[in-house]
């Protein structure tokens, strides 16, 4: 298109960030970035898109929406825009299962398939056949012993946390890659019922201020339950890299991403919140901040504006526990019977 309007390009690249970059006391720009050429693919392209704009431009010029469904073109390559606008009117009952991955939703509204019972068995996996199975009698699946076995047992551990991560694209502390997962603070609530809260101070390294107080903990030969996912694992991994042998702590968000156990009436397979007042363990809750804006309201740069918002991430991360702590005693009543 460009040449096409008279400017001549000599290349044309591709500039993206490298993932193996790690940070020394200054920004290389030049090892941050990656270029690669792809004049050649782009050339052989040109036909291809002429044709796309012929046929953006004919669109452009109709009376009414194309009669295209939605479904899993919505979401490739990437997910569209203007979901809230098309899909708000469908009645996709399916799209509502959280037990069902959304690969597997979309494959079946693809096809026609939009409601439970329409759904063919015989295609099934036998983790899609326990959800489908306690949507349709009403009941919760669990499986006792594959709880126990994550839990380590049938009894509370010490505590109960909730980390807060940060993934930073431009890295700021030595040795950082982009996007690696950092812990910059957690929320802790004891069995007994207290809590407490840790947040890095403010230019500190994270990594070296919350090891520290992990560490003490782990020293004291405590037990802790947290509810994370594979970034909250990575960060961990590197702080204790023989923590999966210690069993300091233990990430028992695999109960409920593998479907051991399962709730008809649960709205998220990966949301602790979520599940225990989907499930009507407590009423929902207000001051719940998500895992992304905990990280950007951390990284405010106006002090006044921290203070003020270090307190809600703290009030969050702590409402967390409670949802942590809740489904753990009822998972320990469940299996104990
Ligand atoms: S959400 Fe996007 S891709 Fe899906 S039907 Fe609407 S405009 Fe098309």
């Amino acid at each position: 298109m460009i040449a096409g309007s008279g400017l001549h390009l000599e290349t044309i690249s591709i500039i993206y960030l490298n993932a193996a970059y790690s940070f020394k006391s200054q920004l290389d720009i030049n090892q941050y970035f990656q270029t690669i050429d792809v004049t050649r693919e782009v050339v052989k392209k040109q036909d291809w898109v002429i044709e796309q704009i012929v046929a953006s431009k004919e669109a452009l010029e109709l009376k009414k929406s194309p009669a295209i469904s939605a479904g899993s073109r919505c979401y490739q390559p990437y997910p569209c825009d203007f979901r809230g606008h098309c899909w708000k009117n469908l009645n996709y009952p399916i799209v509502e299962i959280p037990g069902l991955s959304l690969h597997r939703k979309l494959d079946f509204i693809d096809r026609g398939i939009v409601d439970i019972t329409e759904i063919p068995y015989p295609e099934l996996t036998k983790t899609d056949i326990k959800v489908i199975e306690a949507h349709k009698s009403g009941n919760e699946f669990i499986d006792k012993e594959k709880i126990r076995s994550i839990l380590g047992g049938d009894s509370q551990p010490d505590f109960y946390l909730k980390f807060m991560v940060m993934r930073l694209a431009l890295p700021a502390f030595e040795g950082m890659k982009p996007y690696e997962p950092l812990i910059f603070g957690f929320s802790l609530l004891r069995t007994t019922g207290e809590t407490e809260s840790y947040l890095t101070p403010p230019g500190s390294y994270p990594g070296n201020y919350i090891s520290e107080i992990l560490q003490r903990m782990k020293d004291e030969d405590q037990r802790g339950f947290y509810f994370g996912d594979d970034t909250v694992e990575q960060a961990l991994a590197r702080m204790f890299p023989d923590e999966a042998e210690s069993h300091f702590l233990t990430n028992i968000s695999g109960i409920f991403s593998g479907v051991h156990y399962y709730n008809p009436s649960q709205t998220s397979i990966d949301n602790i919140d979520l599940i225990v007042e989907s499930i009507g363990l407590i009423q929902a809750r207000t001051g719940v901040i998500s895992d992304v804006m905990t990280g950007v309201n951390y990284l405010k740069a106006d002090p006044e504006i921290q203070v003020h918002d270090f307190e809600a991430i703290k009030k969050s991360a702590a409402i967390s526990t409670e949802s942590l702590k809740l489904i753990v005693e009822y998972l320990i009543q469940k299996i104990r019977n």
